[in-house]
């Protein structure tokens, strides 16, 4: 999906954490956001997955307006067509893995067999298939991340949001999540905006865009 921001403006108290910001992510673009902590990253990607709401301004995926969608139309837009990263956003630990990708596809009416079929698929063609029995809180980070990223994948999004989705993690596990979005990218043509501290993450990227003073510039 094409993302259109136009005008953002997202305030604490009264500070403008974002300040008229715009930002254009064609379809099937990869765009890594860098800049100082505190900058906004996590602001702007909290408003892109309409988690969070903003003062001023517009975000559109492909020409649908969901900052004018009222709390349950957000929350279906985002369950169909986002596919969110977050640190805040937890396995649930009791669950198998397979079960934990079962999940989001359960919210959009995909039940029994079906979706059982294609969290496996997925868990399979991503090398997770041995893990797909484990809970979740007897894998480890690295695997714990491939999972969410599996689980962030499992609905075939639209578009991708990843919060620092290497941060934790050893090399090779980084390299192995950075495989899985990238990958997503490329081959579903899924739109990808990514937060990162990692030279080889933004190595990876369309566009490197870095938040400064509420705004977006080249980086
Ligand atoms: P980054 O992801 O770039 O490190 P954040 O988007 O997390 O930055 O935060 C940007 C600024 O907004 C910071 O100064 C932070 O303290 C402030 N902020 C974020 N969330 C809240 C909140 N819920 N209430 C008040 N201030 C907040």
């Amino acid at each position: 999906m094409k993302i259109t921001v136009r005008g953002l403006t997202r305030r604490y108290a009264d500070t403008a954490v974002l300040d008229q910001l715009d930002l254009d992510v064609e379809p099937g673009e990869c765009v890594a956001l860098v800049g100082r902590s505190g900058a906004g990253k996590s602001t702007l990607l909290h408003l892109l997955a309409g988690i969070d709401q903003a003062e001023a301004g517009s975000i559109a995926f492909d020409g649908l307006r969901i900052d004018t969608l009222d709390e349950a139309a957000r929350t279906r837009f985002r369950r169909q067509h986002l596919g969110l990263v977050f640190q805040s956003w937890n396995l649930v630990p009791s669950l198998s893995a397979l079960d934990n990708l079962r999940l989001p596809l359960e919210l959009i009416g995909l039940r029994g067999d079906e979706a059982r079929g294609r969290a496996q698929a997925l868990l399979e063609r991503l090398g997770l298939g041995d893990l797909a029995h484990r809970f979740a809180d007897e894998l480890s980070g690295g695997q714990q991340q491939r999972v969410a990223v599996a689980r962030a994948l499992v609905h075939a999004p639209s578009v991708l949001l990843a919060d620092e989705p290497t941060g934790s993690l050893d090399a090779d596990s980084a390299a192995a999540v950075m495989r899985l979005l990238i990958g997503a990218c490329r081959e579903a043509g899924a739109s990808l905006v990514l937060v990162t501290h990692a030279a080889e993450v933004m190595g990876q990227a369309d566009r490197l865009l870095r938040v400064e003073a509420g705004r977006l510039r080249p980086a």
